[in-house]
């Protein structure tokens, strides 16, 4: 008997609704429809198995057929399909009461929610102006219905001559919607959605090539595997297969590093295989690359709030039916179940890559430069993982030795304790630029970190609060002797108008640019005259502050060098000698006394000013002038890379004429 009535909401019309909210989002109508599809056959083959159901069960396969010219999408089934009654409980009395103040509310997560509320079959209507359900039910006796509905809330419902168990869903695609009857982009989608869905999804036929061009065959066209990898036993497959798998994730990745199998029954269900990938300097592009599942459909891929930041850098599959899918992304970070799921996984990266460490250490040294600016990245946003990770973490030398930070701190604690029982760690954050001063500290049997990774700075940070008595230190911060401190040295005896002269004359010759403090030191006779470095502690600033670390005060001052004088260098003893003989000591103006008058006050400050100026001018003048000066300056700035243009010319012009000098002479 044919029916015809109003579909069970509560708001007038709940289409334009669906349409309106989810319009960024309508391509999920295939995989709502396909999963209800799958849904219905797996309930049949569980009726099977349960004895329930004795006849043939039948080709279960789901098929999704498109007529192009028609516009016309189906979704078939030989499920459990749906009796009369069934229709209207399911399909016609919407499962929800206020369905418009719930769409308002959640609007931002409706495609996550849609098929958690029974609203899975009406997001057909995003894309179809007429939908059409044909059903028989497997029960016995139960009679054939065919349910249409336009898209307004009312339906009508009708017997049918449908012969065979199972749903048809007929989808007459609207005019705006064309996309959709396209065999493209069916096939994109049904890749996207359902490529892992339990039952087979047949889409048309699998072609050859014949007569100079594709034909179909008459073999069905599965686009899914029945049974994705995550979800076989790992004691069964191999590292290829895991490759294999990985290259039907992303097609046009590196090979990954390492794998994880998850598969965890209690407290919460999960399954899924992570990889981790190759990540050279740039975090971003190896980001989202972690596809969600429920029950082997594919929910999304991005699993932020669902796992810590870090682990969004590693790549694969994660198939849960515990994640809530019906709640704000927000709001996910709270839940119990969430909390547990990220813990846990986190906690699996760190046991896998724990027994990495313990039993293929070669591997992992092969393979630590692709996967340190993970691991650091892991260490320095979760704390637990951090601790974890200190056993496991290498520190790699700049011979390219790999070490646990353990046995490295064991290895230097002999040679590199400071006077202060630190150990200090010294490091090059670039081999080819700070070459001299690795070679200097190599020389007093020091060995050199490398440090040359985005994070690094932050990275020598942290190591410094969980490495008990440890201080790092670059190897160009200060002299080899500065850097670790082994007993108190006697410093050279400065007056403080000698110090002012030689801050002065030093000043004189450096690039303007930067901003220096010259201290004079005792570094020995044969060691360079002078040394330009810059301390541990503006650096690190600087460098974070560059990343974005909002330290901007230091960011935005101009890089700020030490100039240490080595006074027991004969060259600089030479240049010493000869501004004591060139320049007049400045000019002593005894201060006026407590009871002058104002004005003679002002004239003595004037005097001195204009005394101290004119000293000043002597020293620039003699600097200028000095030959040894400017060549010992010029070579302490090629030793870092910092002498350039028209300076570095003049110094190559100087230094012809000085072996010219030398040899010619
Ligand atoms: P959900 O699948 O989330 O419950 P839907 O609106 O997609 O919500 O479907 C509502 C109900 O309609 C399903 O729970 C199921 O009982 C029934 N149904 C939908 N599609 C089919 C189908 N192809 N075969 C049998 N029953 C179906």
């Amino acid at each position: 008997m044919a029916t015809t009535g109003k579909i069970g909401v509560t708001t007038e019309n709940i289409f334009p609704v669906i349409k309106k909210f989810l319009y960024s989002d309508h391509e999920i109508f295939l995989r709502e429809l396909v999963a209800n599809a799958v849904d219905a056959t797996q309930k049949m083959k569980a009726l099977a198995a349960s004895g329930e159901y004795g006849a043939e069960l039948g080709d279960l396969a789901v098929r999704v057929e498109l007529d192009e010219a028609a516009k016309t999408l189906k979704v078939i089934d030989n499920g459990i399909g749906m009796t009369e009654e069934e229709v209207d409980k399911y399909i016609n009395q919407i499962a929800f009461s206020s369905a418009g103040e719930f769409l308002e509310k959640y609007k931002d997560q409706l495609s996550s929610i849609i098929g958690h509320f029974g609203l899975g079959f009406y997001s057909a209507f995003m894309v179809a102006d007429k939908v059409t359900i044909e059903t028989l039910s497997w029960k016995e006796g139960a009679k054939a219905v065919k349910w249409s509905c336009d898209g307004s809330p009312e339906y009508d419902m009708e017997e049918c001559d449908k012969a065979d168990r199972g749903t048809v869903i007929t989808l007459y695609i609207a005019d705006d919607e064309k996309e959709f009857a396209e065999k493209k982009r069916i096939e994109g989608l049904l890749n996207k959605y359902c490529k892992f869905m339990p039952v087979p999804v047949v889409f048309g036929k699998e072609q050859e090539w014949k007569d100079g061009k594709y034909v179909d065959t008459d073999k069905d066209n599965v686009i899914n595997k029945v049974e994705p990898l995550w979800a076989r036993k790992p004691a069964d497959l191999k590292d290829e297969d895991y490759n294999e798998f990985y290259r039907t994730l992303y097609p046009m990745a590196e090979e990954p590093l390492f794998h994880i199998h998850l598969n965890v029954d209690y407290p919460f269900n999960l399954t899924g295989i992570l990889y981790f990938p190759k990540i050279k300097n740039n975090v971003e592009i190896s980001r989202n690359k972690i596809q969600l599942y429920c029950n082997q459909m594919f929910v999304t891929d991005s699993v932020d709030n669902i796992v810590p930041d870090f682990l969004t850098l590693l790549h694969g599959v994660i198939d849960s039916p515990d994640i809530p899918l019906n709640v704000s992304r927000s709001y996910l970070q709270s839940d119990a179940n969430v909390k547990k799921i990220s813990t846990y996984i986190t906690k699996k990266v760190a046991d896998r890559l724990d027994e990495i460490f313990r039993n293929e250490r070669q591997q992992l040294e092969e393979k630590w430069d692709n996967l340190k600016l993970f691991i650091e990245y892991g260490m320095l946003s979760d704390e637990k993982f951090c601790d974890r990770a200190m056993k496991f973490c290498l520190l790699k030398n700049t011979e390219g030795k790999y070490f646990s930070i353990e046995d490295y701190r064991k290895a230097i604690e002999g040679e590199q304790t400071d006077k202060d029982k630190k150990v200090v760690f010294l490091y090059a954050t670039d081999v080819e630029s700070q070459y001299t001063f690795i070679e200097a500290a190599k020389a007093k049997g020091y060995d050199v970190l490398l440090l040359d990774c985005q994070l690094d700075s932050h990275f020598v940070n942290l190591l410094e609060t969980k490495v008990e008595n440890a201080r790092f230190a670059r190897v160009d911060s200060d002299s080899v002797d500065n850097l670790i401190a082994k007993e108190e040295k006697i410093k050279p005896q400065l007056s403080e108008a000698d110090q002012e002269d030689l801050s002065v004359i030093f000043q004189a010759v450096l690039p303007k640019e930067n901003q220096y403090y010259v201290q004079a030191d005792n570094l020995g006779e044969n060691a360079a005259p002078i040394l330009i470095t810059q301390s541990e502690f503006m650096r690190r600033y600087r460098e974070m502050s560059a990343m974005g670390g909002g330290m901007n005060f230091y960011g935005e001052m101009p890089a700020m060098y030490n100039i240490t004088v080595n006074m027991q260098n004969p060259l600089v003893a030479r240049i010493m000698a000869s501004k004591a003989a060139d320049v007049a000591p400045a000019q002593v103006i005894p201060d006026a006394a407590d009871d002058a008058s104002e004005d003679v006050k002002r004239t003595v400050t004037e005097a001195k000013e204009t005394a101290a100026a004119a000293h000043k001018s002597d020293l620039e003048a003699f600097a200028g002038d000095n030959e040894i000066l400017k060549q010992i300056t010029d070579l302490a700035l090629l030793a870092n890379g910092m002498l350039k243009g028209k300076d570095l010319s003049d110094f190559i012009a100087r230094s012809a004429k000085v072996v010219e000098d030398a040899y010619l002479k």
